[in-house]
């Protein structure tokens, strides 16, 4: 469902992403690790389209994600095919977002009115069954300056189901989180992950977590995937010895 070819991200002279090859087939769920700086939010966030590419191709459900193809030829996307891609994914921040100045009902409501044109009842709806799932629902009415930090995010989550995206992309979920608050966020990811047919990726430090979660853990380095595998694989046997040191003082 998504594929990166040779990918070159550049902030001024520092290369971020170096020729990057990166594959998800759909339904697949990939935790992304490495040190700090390889690149791995700089991923999820070219994804979302919240940063450009310099080189490269990337297809997301089959269609080019920063060109849309012109007679034949890929071309520099318009903001309407942008849009477009963008609604197939949702993102959760290690810094909630939510709104602030909206109660955690209007939190959620507010792209399906916006951008899809729900109805407020139909919304509303949708709305409840996300928070329903991320157990919320007694907190409906709240503003976020009222919730912990795990609330918060499993608001947040709520927030991008309902906008029913084929993908979801987690960008370090739990690392601004209180540890006795870190738990209940991954549930809701751990059930997200049995209980939807959904396509996850997700940047997490929570390396015994990331081995019950993933299908595969890609390990980046410098821009790159150094290694990857399934997790048993990667966290007992790493075969590279770069990702060995990694897991060595991160475990
Ligand atoms: P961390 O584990 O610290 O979150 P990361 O793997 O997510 O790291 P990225 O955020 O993807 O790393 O950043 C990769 C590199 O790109 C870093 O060296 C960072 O300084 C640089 N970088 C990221 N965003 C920008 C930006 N907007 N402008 C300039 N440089 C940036
Ligand atoms: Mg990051």
């Amino acid at each position: 469902i998504i594929t990166m070819d040779q990918v070159v991200k550049r902030f001024g002279e520092a290369t971020v992403l170096d020729h990057l090859d990166f594959q998800v087939a759909k339904g697949e769920k990939v935790t992304i690790i490495g040190p700090s700086g390889s690149g791995k939010s700089t991923v999820l966030r070219i994804l979302m389209t919240l940063e450009t590419i310099n080189e490269g191709m990337i297809y997301v459900g089959g269609q080019p994600l920063w060109h849309e193809i012109q007679n034949g030829q890929p071309v520099p996307a318009g903001e309407a095919h942008l849009r477009a891609m963008r609604k197939q994914m949702g993102m959760v921040f290690q810094q909630f977002n939510l709104f602030p100045h909206m109660t955690v009902l209007r939190n959620i409501t507010e792209s399906p009115i916006h951008v899809l044109g729900l109805s407020k009842d139909k919304a509303t709806r949708r709305a409840r069954k996300y928070l329903e799932l991320v157990g919320m629902t007694e907190h409906a009415e709240k503003f976020p300056s009222q919730l912990s930090g795990g609330q918060q995010q499993r608001v947040a989550i709520a927030r991008a189901l309902a906008m029913h995206p084929s993908i979801m992309l987690f960008d370090e979920p739990t690392s601004a989180l209180d540890p006795e608050l870190v738990g209940e966020v991954l549930t809701v990811i751990k059930r997200l992950s049995e209980e939807h047919d959904l396509t996850m990726l997700l940047v997490t430090h929570e390396m015994e977590f990331a081995r019950q979660f993933s299908d595969r853990v890609c390990f980046f380095d410098k821009g790159v995937i150094v290694e990857q595998g399934p997790p048993e694989e990667i966290f007992t046997e790493p075969k590279v010895e770069r990702t060995r040191e990694f897991l060595k003082n991160v475990v």
